[in-house]
């Protein structure tokens, strides 16, 4: 059977130490994950639990472990753009209702990412109760590095994770500080959606998020996962 449009390619990223590549399904991500950033968003933790929402596949940019690291280019309609950096789990095995003692069978591997934000917009969809797809699944807004088995990384719990712009420090945390930690947001995850090989989890981001400018270089980094370079374009 042929297809009367040509099929849309697979959206994949990189395997450090591989030449085959990890293949993209879906992509969810976790809303005010750390308390610090939760408050800073003006969101009390203790009484809102973290969310879910989504990005699209296609709204990757696979970031090479290069000196030039990806570009992001300044998407369209929003004055107004923040840099997110956060873990990034990627799963080999899917299923439903997964229990959180097994939920770290289904983990491929770990990378560093970016859950870039159109912060206007998404405060516009806040006040009037909108969905935030237009804040959040844009193009090019999820810069991810390459994945790194967890066979070879293990599964970390703890760890720093920081961003700076331009040298300077903007975003700094630890892996420890997640209110829902990995295998917690796997499980919850399960109970709302039937998870599969190849979905993302952006696990969310520490304090200190902020904007961005074209020219701007974007650095992050987790503990025993791995570095993020991106450049505003
Ligand atoms: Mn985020």
């Amino acid at each position: 059977m042929s297809y009367v449009i040509q099929p849309p390619a697979i959206t994949a990223l990189p395997v450090r130490g591989s030449d085959a590549l990890f293949p993209v399904r879906r992509v969810y991500c976790i809303g005010r994950n750390y308390a610090e950033h939760a408050l800073e968003m003006g969101h009390d933790p203790n009484k809102e639990p973290p969310f879910f929402f989504q990005k699209n596949p296609d709204n990757l940019v696979s970031c090479p472990e290069s000196a030039d690291g990806g570009n992001f280019p300044y998407p369209s309609a929003t004055s107004d753009v923040h840099h997110e950096i956060e873990l990034v789990v990627a799963l080999k095995r899917g299923g439903e209702n997964i229990p959180v003692d097994r939920a770290l069978d289904r983990v491929f591997g770990y990378a560093v990412g970016l859950d870039m934000t159109r912060r206007d917009l998404q405060g516009e969809a806040k006040k009037m109760g909108r969905p935030w797809e237009v804040a959040k699944a844009f193009e090019s807004s999820a810069p991810i590095g390459a994945v790194v088995r967890g066979s070879e990384a293990g599964h970390p719990s703890s760890g720093a994770i920081w961003l700076k712009v331009n040298g300077a420090m903007r975003q700094e945390g630890d892996l420890n500080q997640m209110i829902w930690k990995v295998p917690e947001a796997i499980s919850y995850l399960s109970g709302l959606f039937r998870l599969a090989p190849g979905d993302l989890i952006m696990t969310g981001t520490p304090a200190g998020v902020g904007p961005v400018e074209r020219g701007d270089v974007l650095e992050g980094h987790v503990d025993g996962i791995g570095d993020l370079k991106v450049r505003v374009v």
